[in-house]
């Protein structure tokens, strides 16, 4: 859009991404009273026995788990106990183009700023005793090994394109998805989502594609 001079105030601005933060730890057998039985061996090239979720309930649990059981060789049954919670949408994080520099395809070269709030280090730090909690219920987890991957780790960027109920210049889509001040120009992908999200962004980017799709269909 930018390439094409079509500029809203908006576009770029409002990045968004989950904070990640990742651990694991080793299953206690005895404690679970688990034996060698009970634990399934992947077929070879295969790292995971089975993927579990800890869903975000809102406000009174932003935040979400992915928990992937694996037999890693040499250090035997473990839990990765992966978490990502809420950060604040706000508009110094955004992208940043360029009219002097391209990219290797020629596009605006683009400079990304992102930062957490303390806000936002406040819920990682809630989100790291959920994480603690839980790894303590099936081992003994280190706090150390908790870690909290870089901003731009989750790859679930939303936001930059958003859809908005008004044209405020908070956004830059209306709610079907068609570029404000524009009859022919509609943006689908997980640059529409609007909200701050806890989990992977695919799913949600999609469903307002086919909200989209359905507008389309009626122009
Ligand atoms: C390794 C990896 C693993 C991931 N795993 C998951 C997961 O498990 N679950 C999940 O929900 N998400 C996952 N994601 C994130 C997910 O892939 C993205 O969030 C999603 O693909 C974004 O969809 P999109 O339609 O917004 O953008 P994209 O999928 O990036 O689609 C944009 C399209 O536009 C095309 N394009 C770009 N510029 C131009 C141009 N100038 N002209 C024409 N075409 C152009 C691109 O080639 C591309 O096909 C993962 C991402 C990666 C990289």
């Amino acid at each position: 859009m930018w390439a094409s001079g079509i500029r809203p105030e908006a576009l770029g601005v409002r990045l968004n991404e989950h904070a990640s933060i990742s651990g694991d730890v080793l299953i206690d057998a005895e404690r679970l009273g688990l034996t060698d039985a009970d634990i399934p061996h992947p077929p070879s090239g295969e790292p995971f026995i089975g993927s579990y979720w800890s869903p975000s309930i809102g406000a009174a649990r932003p935040m979400h788990g992915q928990l992937m059981e694996r037999d890693v060789e040499g250090a035997g049954h473990v839990l990765s106990v992966g978490w990502y919670c809420v950060t604040e949408i706000r508009p110094e994080n955004r992208v940043e183009f360029s009219d002097e520099l391209t990219d290797a395809l020629g596009l605006p070269h683009m400079t990304v700023h992102f930062s957490y709030s303390e806000k936002d280090w406040e819920m990682i730090r809630a989100t790291q005793k959920v994480q603690f909690a839980a790894a303590n219920a099936v081992g003994s987890f280190d706090p150390e090994s908790s870690d909290v991957l870089p901003p731009g780790a989750s790859l679930h960027f939303t936001g930059t394109v958003r859809m908005g109920t008004e044209d405020d210049g908070t956004c830059v889509v209306d709610t079907d998805g068609r570029v404000w001040g524009y009859e022919n120009l509609f943006l689908v992908g997980n640059g529409v989502i609007p909200t701050a999200l806890t989990c992977n962004s695919t799913l949600t980017g999609s469903t307002l594609a086919v909200r989209t799709a359905r507008a389309l269909m009626s122009v």
